[in-house]
């Protein structure tokens, strides 16, 4: 390699060129005074007769208009200006124009379009009034000594001249405008590519990088060369520029000084650059009919590079997870109507929608045939302006069914196809399997091919299937029972994808309104964050006052990892460990949304972190250190549509069985035993009363927590089991019966048990008031001092549970989802109560173990209670449930007890309802009934049994509880008959 300065002068001689067309020549003569930031010129264009010419004017001043030599009148303010010559000749255009850098910088992607400082000379834009159309261009261009220039040429030549530079530049082909870059602070590296002479002008600061760039460029040129025509040009330059631009022109690629020195750049947007040499700067884009060349573009560099490292299928799937978080229906559009990228969204679809069509075409016709029509493409439209249809022309030559339909299909209508799989049946037949399923589409009907990947045991088998309707059956001959099928795992078809392919990432934060909840402390640090989410029409709200029907409709975004709302949805979320951080989690009350949970330590590291956030949209978590990305995460989802065929069964080795004993040593060391249980049934009770006193002989220190009492009710708890309190006080004063109400004879020998060996008790349940009103009404409509009690972290995310509650819901309620929403959250606060009883226990009282017992369905898997302690605490537990299937998870262990004879308290067989002011009358009799027997009638006050005198339904349960069958009592009542009321006992033998 040769390092050529600055100084020295080339000249290259230029051949003559033949105009075959009849398109004007403009000739381009500039002169710079770059203290006053200011360009003049001359333009010099060949007129046609009768042949219309519009130019564009913008900022520039027209100093004067000549045709052949003659002064014309005209308009300075208008912005385009045209003409119609009425004889051929030559027009003259005399211009100036000033470009200063802040004037420049106005374009909506923050690029000065044209800068004349010090720094350098950057016109990309309008700095020469522009002939619309194709022109042949020369340019030349006066400097001061020092400077290097570059345009599209393919011939420069460099003249030194009394301090001054001259650079002529000559382009053979038509172009609709040229550019123009020059600097002071060039160093130019030469190299050369087979006859394509490569140079990098880099400044000098940024030298070491040349010969990595011009490496890289070598490989690109030889890697398209293979897949494409050869390299258009006769020489390629590599431009740093002052400006943070991204640019490919013929000839050249400009990348801007923070760009070149990121150390991916080489490997992902040079090539990019390069390939538009052939794709946008060699066949140049019809933009009335759709900007083919960015998509086209990118599917072969960006998205090849992947390919070349097996990820071609990541590149795919993060395309379509773009256009699923960017892409509204309001803002998509035709591709036929991409000109150019103005934000995510026109990105997801001009560059994302069209890669996957051109990916969807090379699937479709094959890699043969999707070169050569490429290249036949390349060679009948170079240097002019192409479109859609010649590129279908080019493939169809080349590709015998008409691709009239796959064209107008994904051109020129907006939206991916949705797809929908189900009704999933698998039948053996003989030694063969057939599994038929319907495959569903959206309103929006598209005509696809999706691949379908079988897996069996050992091997997997490749399919496809073609969907053309609404609703389409399929069926598929297996040799082997499927365990699962994927549809479309490569992510060949272009398609929304289901929710268990889409990660929850930074991309779902846009496009939709927000409400942000400020923190309780420090709000002030994030007035950054405020303000922009503010600008973009958030609504900004204070924790408290935030109902939990906010909660569901909205995206949420949450300052502070203390935030209390996170504890409303997650139960908690652990801090990050950086200054700044970022987080992406489902909203368990709608998948459909999405919180952020954004933290930072204090106002710098927020602001230093902030702004870069949304060049992150497809991270999940971020986090940041002053400034500094310092970790990013995507997170994990399925890869294709997936469907589990078939699992096989579990199965218990009953060679290995144990016993009860065995089960109470396997406990023994956990802090927190779960032991579940079926309410009604004794032997669970004598199980846990097993348990129970197993541990309490390995350790004393145990407690034992009860789902059957709520919390107000602990001191009686207490009085009870110290011996200050008897039984019947005891169940009166708990309100046993009003709020648990099971016979307590189920749970008698657990509480004596307790008591005579003086272990605590502990009352873990909720208040059923609240749990009632929630229940009915939601936690929206809770008082403000009953939602003191409710706990501050309830996690929301637990899906399975959830769907396991929606079953018994379903089964005895009315199965309006609102309703089921009140219903899940008052299940949830009950798990959440009582978890937070056992840790405020534990935490009192550090050195003890717990029993809990409480009914089953609190404890399988973990989801009601388990789990819920575990992320307040993390001890260590065990749950033993009692007669359930022994799924895999559902629990450590699960006992088969026999059957065990209890004690049954006897009744009455009287049905009561209150009588305002009076007491309890008898409504009815169930069958049988031993008090109707007696000559009890409807509408009797009862007014004592034996000598306990009834004011409620508990008084005469606590009475029987200690009568056995054929025992008599004394029934006293109230009876009404015409006029006069009268008191008479009855005999009632139980
Ligand atoms: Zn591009």
């Amino acid at each position: 390699m040769r390092i050529w300065f600055s100084f020295i002068v080339f000249i290259i001689s230029a051949p003559s060129v033949a105009y075959a067309d009849n398109l004007p020549r403009y000739d381009l003569a500039v002169s710079f005074d770059v203290a006053a930031s200011k360009i003049s010129g001359v333009s010099k264009i060949t007129i046609t007769k009768g042949r219309e010419l519009y130019f564009r004017r913008g900022p520039l001043d027209i100093r004067y208009i000549k045709i052949n030599d003659q002064h014309v009148e005209f308009e300075q303010r208008q912005d385009i200006f045209g003409l119609t010559p009425d004889h051929d000749g030559v027009m003259e255009i005399g211009f100036e124009g000033t470009f200063h850098s802040s004037q420049g910088r106005q374009r909506h992607d923050g690029i000065a379009a044209n800068t004349i400082d010090s720094e350098g000379i950057s016109l990309t834009g309008l700095w020469f009034p522009i002939l619309e159309g194709l022109s042949y261009y020369s340019l030349k261009a006066s400097l001061p000594e020092g400077y290097e220039a570059i345009s599209e040429a393919e011939e420069i030549t460099r003249v030194l001249r009394d301090n001054t530079v001259e650079f002529q530049f000559k382009f053979p082909h038509p172009l609709d405008s040229i550019n123009f870059i020059a600097s002071q602070r060039y160093t130019i590296v030469r190299d050369r590519y087979k006859d394509v002479e490569i140079l990098a002008y880099f400044f000098k600061e940024d030298m070491k990088l040349a010969e990595t760039y011009i490496e890289y460029t070598k490989k690109y040129l030889a890697l398209y060369e293979g897949l494409l025509n050869s390299f258009p040009y006769k020489r390629f330059s590599i431009i740093e520029n002052f400006l943070p631009t991204g640019y490919s022109m013929p000839t050249f690629t400009l990348l801007g000084s923070s760009i070149v020195r990121l150390p991916f750049i080489v490997e992902t947007s040079l090539g990019h650059e390069i390939l538009h040499q052939w794709f946008g700067n060699h066949v140049y884009i019809d933009y009335d009919s759709g900007n083919w060349a960015e998509g086209l573009t990118t599917y072969l560099s960006d998205h090849f590079y992947q390919v070349q490292q097996g990820k071609g299928w990541e590149y795919r799937k993060q395309i379509l997870i773009d256009y699923g978080n960017y892409v509204t229906p309001e803002d998509d559009f035709p591709l036929r109507e991409f000109t150019g990228r103005m934000n995510h969204s026109t990105r997801a679809i001009g560059y994302g929608k069209v890669a996957m069509l051109f990916h969807m075409l090379k699937v479709a016709v094959g890699d043969k045939v999707f070169f050569q029509a490429l290249n036949d493409f390349i060679a009948a439209q170079r240097y002019r302006n192409a479109s859609w249809d010649d590129i279908r022309n080019s493939f169809q030559k080349y590709y015998d069914n008409n691709l009239q339909g796959f064209f107008t299909q994904w051109l020129d209508s907006t939206g991916l196809p949705q797809l929908t799989f189900e009704n999933f049946v698998l039948i053996q037949t003989g030694r063969t399997f057939t599994l038929s399923f319907d495959v569903n589409q959206d309103e929006k009907v598209f005509a696809i091919t999706i691949p379908v990947s079988i897996y069996m045991s050992d091997e997997t088998i490749q399919k496809s299937i073609t969907v053309t309707r609404k609703k389409q059956s399929f069926d598929f001959e297996l040799p082997g029972k499927p365990s699962k099928i994927v549809f479309d795992e490569n992510y060949d078809v272009a398609r929304i994808l289901s929710r268990d392919e889409m990660p929850h990432v930074i991309a779902a934060l846009s496009g939709e309104l927000q409400v942000v909840v400020l923190p309780e402390k420090n709000s002030d640090r994030y007035d950054g964050v405020i303000q922009e989410f503010q600008d973009k029409g958030a609504r900004i709200m204070h924790a408290a006052d935030i109902t939990n029907e906010d909660l569901k409709n909205h995206a949420l975004i949450i300052l502070g990892h203390d935030n209390p709302v996170i504890g409303r949805l997650y139960g908690n979320v652990p801090p990050e460990n950086a200054g700044f951080s970022i987080r992406i989690l489902e909203n368990p009350w709608n998948r459909d949304k999405v919180t952020g949970i954004i933290s930072g330590e204090s106002r710098e590291e927020i602001d230093a972190a902030f702004y870069k956030v949304s060049h992150y949209g497809k991270y999940s978590t971020l986090l940041f250190n002053q400034g500094k990305n310092i970790a990013k995460e995507i997170e994990e989802t399925n890869r294709g549509v997936t469907m589990e065929l078939y699992r096989e069964p579990y199965a218990i080795n009953l060679a290995k069985i144990e016993t009860l004993t065995n089960v109470i040593d396997g406990v023994s060391k956990s802090k927190i035993v779960y032991v579940g249980e079926m309410h009604d049934v004794f032997a669970h009770h004598a199980v846990q009363l097993d348990i129970i006193a197993g541990l309490h002989r390995k350790n004393s220190n145990i407690a034992i927590g009860m789902e059957m009492f709520q919390r107000p009710y602990q001191d009686t708890l207490d009085r009870y089991t110290d011996g200050s309190m008897d039984e019947k006080e005891f169940l009166k004063r708990s309100e046993y019966f009003e709020r648990w109400g099971f016979d307590y004879n189920l749970y008698k020998p657990i509480l004596d048990f307790a008591k005579a060996e003086k272990i605590p008790v502990i009352a873990l349940n909720m208040d059923r008031e609240i749990i009632r009103k929630v229940s009915k009404n939601g936690i929206d409509a809770l008082e403000q001092e009953e939602r003191a009690l409710i706990p501050e972290g309830m996690d929301f995310t637990d899906r399975e549970y959830r769907e396991r509650l929606h079953e018994v819901f379903k089964h005895h309620a009315n199965n309006e989802e609102k309703e089921f929403d009140n219903f899940y959250t008052s299940q949830l606060i009950w798990d959440e109560t009582m978890s937070l009883s056992i840790d405020e226990f534990l935490q009192d009282n550090p050195d003890y173990q717990i029993v809990v017992i409480a009914g089953t369905g609190h404890l399988q898997y973990g989801s009601g209670i388990p789990k819920r302690t575990f992320r307040r605490n993390g001890h260590n537990y065990s749950i033993v449930l009692i007669d359930t299937d022994a799924e895999k998870g559902i629990a450590d262990y699960v006992v088969y007890p026999k059957p065990v004879e209890g004690i049954t308290t006897p009744k009455l067989m009287v049905f009561l309802k209150e009588v305002e002011d009076k007491g309890l009358s008898i409504s009815g009799f169930p069958e049988n009934s031993v008090s109707e027997e007696a000559g009890l009638d409807i509408g009797d006050l009862i007014l004592f049994v034996d000598d306990v005198e009834v004011t409620g339904i508990d008084d005469i349960r606590i009475h029987l509880l200690y009568k056995r069958k054929g025992d008599v009592v004394k029934v006293r009542i109230l009876r009404s008959e015409e006029d006069s009321e009268q008191e008479f006992v009855f005999d009632v033998t139980l």
